[in-house]
């Protein structure tokens, strides 16, 4: 469902009720850095509605997925990376914690090939 979760912790900063470093903000999507920084940039862009992972998210509302997709290369150029690496972490065995969408958007260090 979309509609905003009152447990969900990516709602909360959606709703500006928890701070966050925001990056940038569209109609449809939030993009702020990852309190665990795992590279030089690491910031996380989520969609406004609430949808639990990427793939439920293009199901529900086509329009902001694609938004989405779209605000991680610019919120790469925006950090001055060409290069990026764009994570969907998609279920909890896959290491996925929260459970709001969420792009992680990784540049600014070698990034190597196959992921832990
Ligand atoms: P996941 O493990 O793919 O679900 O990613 C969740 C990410 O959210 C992790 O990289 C966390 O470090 C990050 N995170 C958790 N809480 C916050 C917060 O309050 N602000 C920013 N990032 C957060």
């Amino acid at each position: 469902m979309s509609t905003p979760d009152p447990d969900c912790l990516f709602c909360k900063i959606v709703a500006g009720d928890i701070p966050a470093e925001i990056v940038a903000e569209t109609e449809h999507t939030v993009a702020f850095r990852d309190i665990n920084a795992q590279a030089p940039t690491h910031v996380l862009v989520i969609p406004r509605v609430h949808e639990p992972d990427v793939a439920s998210l293009a199901a529900a509302a086509p329009e902001a997925a694609a938004a989405l997709l779209v605000e991680t290369r610019r919120i790469a150029q925006l950090e001055g990376h060409e290069a990026y690496r764009l994570v969907f972490n998609t279920g909890a065995e896959a290491g996925q914690s929260v459970f709001h969408t969420h792009g992680h958007v990784l540049a600014g260090r070698d990034l190597t090939w196959p992921p832990g």
